[in-house]
């Protein structure tokens, strides 16, 4: 800890000498179909990046297993045994793929990290030129995809819509970067101290600043099995993306609000100018009972946004912490 305390103020480490232990993390759910082809295509490219001098041998792959029900497990630790730059932390149970990111994060060392999907959908092609900007001294490096030709029409659309909306409430997202990044030492240590129990990783890297560039990639299918994210799963990290990052739904009631009022008043207005000075009858049913309804759901809408943020503070008030290690495997090396 002292160490890497006095390294935040010498500045950033300098590789353009010694080649960097760079380690991977990769969380997996139910990854037994991908699982051996993806280390056989990590195997290749350490040894490939390591004949480049461009990492240290000494650079590991760790997969953490996000409480699988499947064979995913026991294959690390088959892989473990066969090569020794293979290694697993396995969760105690499902805690969703944020949660087993930031256990890799918080646990791992190394001068840098890569997260990267399971699957096979993040390039590994670009790698080489992640560590070549990060050896440059860009502490943190983002992967951002080129094109959404991979996915639906409805996936292309409502995510793009949604880097658009975030932006527009002031959140700061890197446009089209999901979780396949790089992040030095130092900043990885600054992610650290982030204690909040909603995870949306990719609104908190751009926060800790460090000097950072991106890298664009294609994404490619799935090589196999089928998503961990249905619609459900995506949709929470959405708004949790919203909900931890901006108050700004909250906003957006008041001004519904202060609208719906100064409407309800010039309805008023105009109910007291037709009774005073003309003879004729207001309409009746339809002008009480539509505003009702409406009124009525404007605020079961409020209440349920401020009670989501409520929810917020009370989940947070428990401290508890944000996922459970089992067991690990592997050869750990020291920080
Ligand atoms: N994942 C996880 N826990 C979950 C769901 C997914 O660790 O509860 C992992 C999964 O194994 C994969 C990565 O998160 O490595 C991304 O998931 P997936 O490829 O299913 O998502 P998609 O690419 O379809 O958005
Ligand atoms: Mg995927």
């Amino acid at each position: 800890m002292e160490l890497i305390e006095r390294q935040h103020f010498l500045g950033a480490p300098d590789f353009r000498e010694r080649a960097p232990v760079i380690n991977f993390v990769l969380p997996c759910y139910n990854e037994e179909e991908v699982l051996p082809e993806t280390a056989s295509r990590l195997t290749r490219l350490l040894e490939d990046l390591e004949a480049q001098e461009l990492i240290s041998p000494a650079s590991s792959v760790y997969f953490v297993d996000d409480g699988s029900r499947d064979r995913t497990w026991p294959l690390i630790e088959e892989l473990a045994t066969t090569a020794s730059r293979f290694c697993g932390i396995k969760l105690s149970r499902n805690r969703g793929h944020q949660n087993a990111l930031l256990c890799g994060l918080m646990s791992i060392h190394g001068d840098a990290l890569i997260s990267l999907d399971a699957d096979l959908q993040d390039d590994l092609g670009i790698i080489a030129d992640m560590v070549r900007a990060f050896r440059s001294g860009h502490e943190v490096v983002y992967a951002v995809r080129r094109r959404r030709d991979t996915d639906s029409f409805f996936k292309r659309v409502t995510a793009e819509g949604y880097y658009r909306i975030l932006a527009a409430m002031g959140v700061n997202l890197v446009f089209n970067h999901a979780d396949y990044r790089l992040l030095g030492r130092r900043p990885l240590e600054a992610l650290r101290g982030y204690r909040e129990p909603h995870l949306f990783l990719r609104g908190l890297v751009p926060l800790l600043g460090y000097r950072s560039t991106t890298v664009a990639f294609d994404r490619a299918e799935r090589f196999a099995g089928e998503s961990k994210y249905p619609l459900g799963k995506m949709l929470a990290l959405a708004w949790q993306g919203i909900s931890s990052f901006t108050p700004y739904p909250l906003r957006l009631i008041t001004g519904a609000g202060v609208l719906v009022s100064l409407v309800s008043l010039a309805m008023a207005a105009w109910a007291l100018a037709l009774r005073l000075l003309t003879n004729e009858a207001l309409p009746g049913w339809a002008s009480t009972v539509i505003p009702m309804y409406f009124l009525g759901g404007i605020q079961l809408l409020g209440l349920g946004v401020i009670g989501e943020y409520l929810a917020k503070v009370f989940e947070s008030g428990k401290h508890r912490p944000r996922y459970q290690v089992e067991s690990i495997c592997g050869q750990w090396r020291a920080p």
